[in-house]
């Protein structure tokens, strides 16, 4: 559109004739007068159409909600007893010379301009591009656009690099089932999506990138539960020649910095964040991650706590020792030389910090075990062979031998942050283009089925 100004600006425009563009929020039909609300991602403006604009009058007649026009008319001001003081462009209004109809649209089979709350999700989802129209979707990918932005900005002030890792990669083992890609070209051999960066972000350290962050995209293949998206977002961040509290003390600094920039309106509970070993936590909250606010009942009200001190390790169901939390981890210094005897495994402490936020656990990270010997102590306690180990992390056991920093970092579920942000009760309502509880995606109608001939060329067979 040729000449088309944004919305929110055409205050600036008052007196002259001007054109906007967008949808047609909401049209009322006066018989003489007709008012139409324009809606582009800026803001909305009333117009109105007279009759002495022949054309144009007949045109606004006709049009519907949802259609995409484009307006040429005066800005004038509202006259006194019409200005509307809550809205952004209450005291102004555009006097139609000209519409211009770019496109018809159907009648939409949800209502977009309602806080979409009354609407089944299913509906929502199927027609996302059109529930994404929703002032309230509009502000929520707004705000994440803007936190990104702030800690992206952040970040590489502080020196850091944002760096790009692999997709197609290979299993990692962060506790959940992994998806795979078959390889076509090294068939019957299959790529994993990661579950995060983690492998990559430590051979980074020992590649010399000492601050290295992503706005990373993890894959984890889990059952139902809760609000879980096969596919999330992170922060995922580490430093090196870092200890525990430098971390921790350097992420509360980047959180605060945030929540000031991005939400002003939000208040901290508690500065500097309270921290809680896991033992004390369990003790007097029975959680993890518990919701320390004073007045659960205020949506401005951010509690942060950090969590230390957890067990590395926990025994399942069968009797094998796993991981609580990372198996890269180093355990506190004083718990080392346990866990390379094998001995008093139950009693050994991570370097695992959580930081929770309203009480949903928010980021973890930990300082990394940065010589082989840990990296394969744990293994060995969750009952790997000297062959496993080489064969499943080989390649990072010999990383370890060319010199490695020491150093740790950090993950922070995006999704969720923002969504606690916006008082949103789920992250996918923070995320465009979200998938079922169930992992589908109802718009484009995935998963769907693999074309015979891509399955041949993958020498692979489904079964039925
Ligand atoms: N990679 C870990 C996670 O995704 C976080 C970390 O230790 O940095 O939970």
């Amino acid at each position: 559109m040729k000449n088309r100004i944004y919305i929110k600006d055409i205050k600036e425009h008052l007196g002259k004739e001007t054109t906007i563009a967008g949808f047609v929020d909401v049209r009322r039909d006066h018989g003489k007068l007709i008012f139409i609300d324009l809606r582009d991602m800026s803001g909305k403006v009333q117009m109105v159409a007279l009759p002495n604009h022949k054309e144009a009058h007949t045109l606004a007649a006709a049009v519907r909600s949802e259609w995409v026009i484009a307006v040429t008319g005066k800005v004038n001001k509202r006259p006194e007893k019409m200005i509307n003081k809550d809205e952004p462009n209450g005291d102004i209004e555009m006097e139609i010379t000209r519409i211009e109809v770019i496109n018809k649209a159907d009648t939409p089979p949800l209502d977009v301009r309602s806080d979409g709350k009354e609407i089944g999700e299913e509906t929502r989802l199927k027609y996302r591009y059109l529930d994404l129209r929703r002032p309230r979707m509009q502000e929520n990918l707004t705000l994440r656009h803007r936190f990104i932005k702030e800690l992206r900005d952040f970040l590489d002030a502080e020196g850091f690099l944002e760096i790009e890792t692999p997709i197609l990669t290979k299993s990692t083992p962060e506790g959940a089932r992994d998806f795979i890609v078959p390889s076509r070209l090294d068939k019957g051999n299959f790529y994993a999506l990661p579950q995060s960066p983690q492998q990559y972000k430590q051979l980074l350290m020992i590649a010399g990138f000492e601050k290295y962050f992503q706005i990373a995209r993890c894959f984890r293949d889990e059952d139902t539960r809760g609000d879980r998206q096969p596919e999330f977002t992170q922060l995922d961040l580490e430093m090196a020649h870092v200890e525990r509290d430098y971390i921790i003390e350097f992420i509360e600094r980047v959180l605060i910095h945030l929540v000031q920039k991005v939400t002003p309106e939000k208040k901290i509970q508690e500065i500097p964040f309270p921290r809680l070993s896991y033992k004390e936590a369990m003790e007097k909250y029975k959680s993890d991650k518990p919701d320390l606010r004073k007045d659960k009942n205020d949506p401005n009200l951010l509690a942060f706590c950090w969590v230390v001190d957890f067990p590395f390790f926990e025994k399942m169901d069968d009797g094998k020792w796993t991981f609580t939390h990372n198996p890269f981890s180093s355990p506190k210094t004083e718990h080392r030389p346990w866990l390379l005897k094998g001995e008093r495994i139950p009693d050994i402490l991570t370097t695992q910090y959580d930081v929770t936020l309203n009480g949903f656990e928010v980021g973890g990270g930990s300082i990394r075990g940065n010589n082989p010997e840990t990296i394969e102590a744990v293994f060995r306690v969750m009952g790997y062979t000297t062959e496993d180990i080489k064969k499943n992390f080989g390649h990072m056991l010999e990383a370890y031998r060319y010199g490695a920093p020491e150093h740790g970092g950090i993950a922070w579920g995006l999704d969720r942050i923002i969504a606690i942000l916006r008082n949103e009760p789920n992250i996918r309502e923070v995320i465009a283009f979200a998938k079922t509880g169930e992992g589908r995606d109802l718009m484009m109608d995935s998963p769907f089925p693999a074309r015979p001939e891509q399955l041949k060329e993958l020498e692979i067979k489904v079964g039925k």
